[in-house]
């Protein structure tokens, strides 16, 4: 089990029963698909009163120069909260959440000198923009810039926007990463079928460990194709296909329907 405490604050109030809402589903959705390896609790501080101007912190949302910046004001907020508080940042707690004004655009930053890592968001932040500075700031994820067509499967690309309700999954590398999923070993009689009970696989490729998922979204399933090739990374979260699949595909995964692709675009 991994164990995530995340001290949270609302700038302008007391986190309201939607966000208290949102924060909850949050909760739930990370012990879902980790499979209740990943527990995450939002600790959430009573309001206090900062004394300064949220305004001021706000150029380029929050990610201005000093001292323009959300550094700044988490300075400050530091200042505010009760010396314990501030303890548990210093020895053991070292995330923090942070729901400011509509001016800040999501991010998470960290001060230097503190080793203190926080995630800012607007206080209307959608539940997809929150997950996605989670996976930041309690996974260490990278900001994924795929294209446009394959972006929106991963919660740490447009996946993260794209769904007015529920966001993207974090891709295959993330969680296989993350420990909370195990890849099967696809061979020549592994099915779509197959794939699709146990969601992730790994294919031997030229030398080259292929990571692949079974995926549904908008009601058609199909097959996400990752890539280790570029760092020489294992399961560099690098995403170099998508497959539609049918019901009709029970075929052997490697030869009948990855292999031809694969080497139609991509040479290994
Ligand atoms: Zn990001």
């Amino acid at each position: 089990m991994q164990s995530y405490k995340v001290v949270t604050i609302a700038l302008d109030n007391v986190p309201s029963p939607e966000w208290r809402s949102l924060l909850k589903g949050i909760e739930i959705w990370f012990a879902n698909i980790s499979r209740n390896l990943c527990c995450i609790g939002f600790d959430i501080l009573p309001y206090v009163a900062l004394g300064v101007n949220q305004y001021y912190f706000t150029p380029a949302g929050g990610m201005g120069a000093p001292p323009r910046n959300s550094q700044t004001l988490i300075k400050h907020v530091l200042d505010c909260l009760d010396a314990t508080v501030v303890q548990q940042f210093e020895h053991t707690e070292k995330h923090l959440l942070v729901i400011a004004n509509y001016a800040f655009k999501s991010h998470t930053w960290h001060l230097h000198n503190r080793g203190l890592r926080y995630s800012i968001v607007p206080s209307n932040a959608t539940f997809g923009a929150v997950a996605h500075e989670l996976g930041h700031l309690l996974f260490d994820w990278p900001d994924l810039d795929w294209e446009k067509s394959l972006g929106e499967d991963c919660l740490m690309s447009l996946g993260a926007l794209r769904y007015n309700g529920t966001p993207a999954l974090p891709c295959a590398p993330l969680r296989v990463k993350q420990g909370w999923i195990d890849p099967i070993v696809v061979d020549q009689l592994t099915t779509v079928q197959d794939l699709s009970i146990k969601q992730i696989g790994t294919i031997n490729w030229q030398r080259h460990n292929v990571l692949v998922e079974y995926r549904v979204r908008k009601e058609t399933a199909c097959l996400l194709i990752y890539s280790n090739k570029y760092e020489g990374k294992l399961f560099h979260p690098k995403i170099i296909g998508r497959i539609p699949v049918t019901n009709s595909d029970g075929r052997n995964l490697v030869l009948g329907l990855i292999a031809p692709k694969l080497r139609l675009r991509y040479s290994f």
